[in-house]
This record gives C-alpha cells, sequence and structure tokens, in this order.
C-alpha cells in the first residue's frame, strides 16, 4: 500500500491527476438512487455495452465486487472548458481523462494484478460493441462506469476531500480503483 501511495505521489503531475484519495472500499457509498438514472438512460448508454447495466449487474454484485478489495482509491482530471456547451469538447475531455484512466490501470495492475477499475460512461473502446451477441473485445480495457456500479460521486468526493465541482468553465472527471 506504501509503495502504490508513493508511486501516485511521485506520478500524479505527469499523469495530470487534479486531485486523489485512498479509503477503505467499506466506506464507498453505493446507492440505488444512481442506478435509477442509468435505467431512466439519461447518458443514453444504457443497455448498450458490457461496461454499462444491465450488464453489469445489480448495485448489490456491483457493491459486492468493490468491497471484495479492501482498499479503494478515486481521483480526478480537470477539463478547463473553451466554451459552455460544446458536445464535442465534453467528448474530446472524457477521452483525455480514459486515456489518463488507462495509464493509472497500468501503475495499480502493476502491483495488483486483478485491480477492478471503474471511470466516466459507458465504454467506447470498439466503433460497435459485441454486446449482447458476442463477449467483451477487451475486458481489461473496459472500465465501467462509476455511476453504474451504483457509486455516488456528488456524495464520495467530499468525503475524500476531492472537489466535484471545479468552476463554471470546466469540467471535473472521476474514476475510481479497487485493489
Ligand atoms: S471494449 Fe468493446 S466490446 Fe468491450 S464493452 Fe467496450 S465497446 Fe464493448
Amino acid at each position: 500500500m506504501s509503495k502504490i501511495k508513493e508511486i501516485i505521489s511521485q506520478e500524479k503531475a505527469n499523469l495530470n491527476i487534479h486531485e486523489y484519495a485512498f479509503m477503505k472500499s467499506n466506506t464507498v457509498i453505493f446507492s440505488d438512487e444512481v442506478r435509477g438514472l442509468c435505467e431512466k438512460n439519461v447518458c443514453g448508454m444504457y443497455g448498450t455495452s458490457w461496461a454499462c447495466p444491465p450488464a453489469v449487474g445489480s448495485v448489490e454484485e456491483c457493491k459486492n465486487r468493490c468491497t471484495d478489495f479492501e482498499n479503494a482509491f478515486m481521483f480526478t482530471s480537470l477539463a478547463k472548458l473553451k466554451k459552455k456547451y460544446d458536445t464535442v469538447e465534453w467528448r474530446e475531455t472524457r477521452l483525455v481523462h480514459e486515456l489518463i484512466t488507462e495509464q493509472v490501470a497500468r501503475i495499480f495492475r502493476d502491483e495488483f494484478r486483478e485491480a477492478l477499475i471503474l471511470s466516466t460512461e459507458g465504454c467506447n473502446l470498439c466503433p460497435k460493441c459485441t454486446y449482447p451477441e458476442k463477449l467483451c473485445r477487451y475486458p481489461n480495457r473496459m472500465f465501467p462506469a462509476t455511476e453504474s456500479f451504483g457509486i455516488m460521486v456528488i456524495e464520495q468526493a467530499p468525503l475524500c476531500n476531492i472537489k466535484y465541482n471545479n468552476g463554471a468553465n470546466s469540467i471535473t472527471y472521476f474514476s475510481m480503483v479497487f485493489f
């Protein structure tokens, strides 16, 4: 544990991590309320990939998967926006966060091979997801959405002293690692 803390502390700036926190996995807040938003398909990703509900399982199953690990790590990256409502810019900045998450995943999995990685929204690694006909093409690169696991990021972040909102012209992206 102290080794991973040291690596993250050293690599924070290189990785473009804005803020981060380590915690015990049994302190993470799970809620059916978040899953309710998924089921209303607010983001349009429900039922479209292996990274989203219903494929990820029930909130109870997701919680059990997470709490089977002792520790959790939450981090954010921050994107400054040129325009306030530009979906192209939102998509581009999210993809940057996904690349950061892949780097963070590699660091954790070098130390903890089975680490579970959660990131933003659904997965769009493949032009067309194999869901539900065939197995996921890249299970190790597919990071389910934090919210799809029922994690209430808006409540979890302040408990970890991480800012949920960093100002009007920015987007704060969240990922988590269970290890
Ligand atoms: S990696 Fe490809 S097959 Fe797997 S969930 Fe993502 S889009 Fe679907």
